[in-house]
């Protein structure tokens, strides 16, 4: 056996001193007491992990530990791996979200409706008719409510739901064909996030790339030359939905290009991003552009997100054409991107809820963009009182996020601890129980609450009042 590595320095096990740990078969005894119907082979596997631990403990100086209290650390594990609010359970741990940021990548953009929740569990729990008629009993099509909706919802011909907004990307540029060409305007080759970048989507696809216009302006008129040519068949507009192009800049009118491309028979796809399905500008944002008014401008196929201004599961959302719908849902590739039973149930409870007229109040990331500024200032004013005198009361401006409105801000409201080390605060307070994710301005700690919940009020108040205590001043 190798020696165990401690603080990086390697300790040799053949100390005579060192205490050894218990069997495993003395902690295995009281742990299967403890778990009865348990595989005893699985918990074996268990116990044998906790004492090699327990091992390396002691051979880095550890005080040396009972098999009863080996045993209680196994049975703890065990329990954990099903608890969804355990600390090394299988849901990723939960925070509350302090930042503002109310589409927050990092942390699992969209918080699901409760309608959502109740469909994708009721959808999870058994056997149902995902792709199977019930009146012929033969294989049919794979279960529609979620695409009848967004049919509904955007006007479009037909529409299909897949995993997320990047691959549904990926599954329409392949409308180009194989080693067919893409027309790109050189200021919409933008990464989308994580690493992903257009003109390597478009490879992905087995396209190649046709750049034109300029880094700050392209006409519509630059389309013509490649489309004509024949050089291309296919224009991929890109929603600048992670940045914004100001001063001398100015980008071609999708109307204009969707008549040039339509003219020498190309199609144009429109990958939209976020695509919010309200109005942003009735909540105080700009007007973030709609999948219909794309639809109704001339796109072809519009791709765009379900979890970010949409407000459900993650999903790519496609909608379009119904003989270029039909022609996604026959790529190969569609088959790799096919949402679970569940996430289908949640995309079209979400949809639901915005065709039953209560996305606005039911749809946790329009809530979110809903409050005003006067309500979360009622709110900051009883944390701040909770939380004692060092916390301040203070105006905000909260951002949409995850790639949506960039530059666009919500007038927010919050808490601000002025502190002399704010990062080992921030850095104290997102460790648990009850996780806080804060923002950090200058020397001050801010919470902004549009993004917590009332409920979780109390916690925050809890855990700024614990830190602002031990803070040095
Ligand atoms: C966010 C975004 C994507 C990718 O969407 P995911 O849901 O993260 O897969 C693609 N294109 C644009 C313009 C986006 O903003």
């Amino acid at each position: 056996m190798g020696g165990a590595v401690c603080d990086d320095r390697a300790v040799s096990d053949a100390s005579p001193s060192r205490p050894r740990p218990p069997s495993v078969e003395r902690v295995l005894g009281p742990v299967r007491a403890s778990l009865p119907g348990a595989d005893p082979s699985a918990l074996a596997a268990l116990v044998r992990a906790v004492v090699d631990g327990e091992r390396e403990r002691l051979a880095c100086g550890g005080q040396a530990r009972a098999a009863e209290e080996l045993a209680a650390e196994t049975v703890g594990r065990v329990r954990a791996f099903t608890d969804p609010v355990a600390e090394g359970g299988p849901v990723p741990p939960r925070v509350i979200n302090a930042t503002g940021v109310v589409l927050h990548t990092n942390l699992g953009r969209a918080p699901w409706p409760a309608a959502a929740i109740e469909a994708a569990s009721v959808a999870a729990a058994g056997y149902g008719y995902l792709e199977l008629e019930e009146v012929t009993g033969r294989r049919g099509a794979r279960f529609r409510a979620a695409e009848e909706h967004l049919v509904a919802l955007t006007g479009a011909e037909a529409a299909l739901v897949v995993t997320n907004a990047a691959a549904a990307l990926l599954l329409a540029v392949g409308l180009a064909g194989r080693r067919g060409a893409v027309v790109v305007s050189r200021g919409e080759l933008v990464e989308i996030g994580g690493g992903v970048r257009i003109p390597e989507v478009v490879a992905r696809a087995g396209a190649r790339l046709v750049e034109v216009g300029t880094t700050n302006r392209t006409r519509a008129a630059d389309f013509e030359a490649p489309l004509a040519e024949g050089r291309a068949r296919l224009v991929l507009r890109v929603h600048p939905s992670n940045f914004a192009l100001t001063g001398f800049a100015e980008s071609a009118d999708l109307v204009e290009v969707a008549g040039i491309a339509h003219r020498h028979g190309a199609l144009v796809v429109d990958d939209l991003g976020s695509g919010a399905l309200l109005d942003t500008a009735a909540f105080g944002l700009a007007h973030e552009p709609t999948p219909s008014e794309r639809l109704a401008a001339g796109a072809d196929v519009v791709v765009f997100s379900g979890d970010k201004l949409v407000g459900g599961p993650q999903a790519g959302l496609i909608v379009g054409r119904a003989e270029l719908i039909a022609r996604l849902r026959r790529d190969p590739l569609a088959r790799a991107m096919r949402p679970d039973k569940a996430i289908l149930a949640g995309v079209a409870a979400t949809l639901g809820l915005y065709r039953a007229g209560r996305a606005a109040t039911d749809v946790p990331v329009w809530r979110a963009i809903a409050r005003t500024s006067d309500e979360l200032r009622a709110r900051a004013a009883l944390v701040a009182e909770a939380v004692g005198q060092r916390a301040e009361v203070v105006a905000l401006d909260s951002a949409v996020g995850g790639g949506s409105l960039p530059g666009q801000v919500l007038a927010s409201a919050g808490l601000a601890l002025r502190l002399a080390w704010p990062h080992r605060v921030a850095a104290a307070l997102r460790r648990g129980p009850d996780r806080v994710l804060a923002r950090i301005e200058g020397d001050a700690l801010v919470c902004d609450l549009r993004t917590v919940e009332p409920e979780d009020d109390a916690a925050l108040a809890r855990r700024l009042a614990g830190v602002a205590l031990a803070a040095p001043r």
